[in-house]
């Protein structure tokens, strides 16, 4: 059995940062960084003792979907392996069915490799900053106001 962290690694905390820096109301409902009393007795050799792993709730109608997020992930040099829906992908081994107790259909599974627990760069680095809605209405307010006519001096 592996010692339990006292907290998770940046690399991790970064996931579930970033996911809410990007969209800010996305559910959180299965997020996790470290284990439960119970998880670590289901679970003593889980990444989640260490914190090198993350749970990132599925929440595709705003914004986190792990189907898509589990795909383009296996690019991530970070990762050991991912799990969701019944799957798990490990590097140079592709997918494979996961046949652990909770099949991961609420959240995605991120391990990540014992070198890479301190790099917090850009988890989702494809998906764009939302742009500041204020700012784009103003530029679409701007773009249709005609320039006002010279008022004539008058005399
Ligand atoms: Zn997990």
């Amino acid at each position: 059995m592996k010692p339990v962290a006292k907290r998770a690694t940046p690399a991790a905390i970064a996931v579930l940062r970033q996911a809410t820096a990007l969209f800010p109301k996305r559910a959180k409902a299965s997020d996790g960084l470290l284990p439960s009393a119970a998880h670590i007795t289901q679970s003593p050799n889980s990444d989640h003792n260490t914190g090198f792993a993350v749970d990132l709730t599925h929440d595709p109608a705003r914004g986190i979907d792990c189907a898509d997020l589990y795909e383009k992930l296996k690019e991530d040099k970070r990762v050991k392996y991912l799990i969701f829906k019944g799957q798990i992908w490990i590097p140079g081994r592709g997918d494979k069915p996961y046949t652990g107790s909770n099949p991961h259909n609420k959240h995605l599974h991120i391990s990540i490799k014992d070198n890479s627990g301190n790099d917090t760069s850009p988890w989702f680095p494809w998906i764009a900053k939302p742009k500041s809605t204020v700012t784009s209405q103003a530029r679409l307010v701007a773009s249709k106001i005609k320039p006002l006519p010279k008022k004539k001096e008058k005399k």
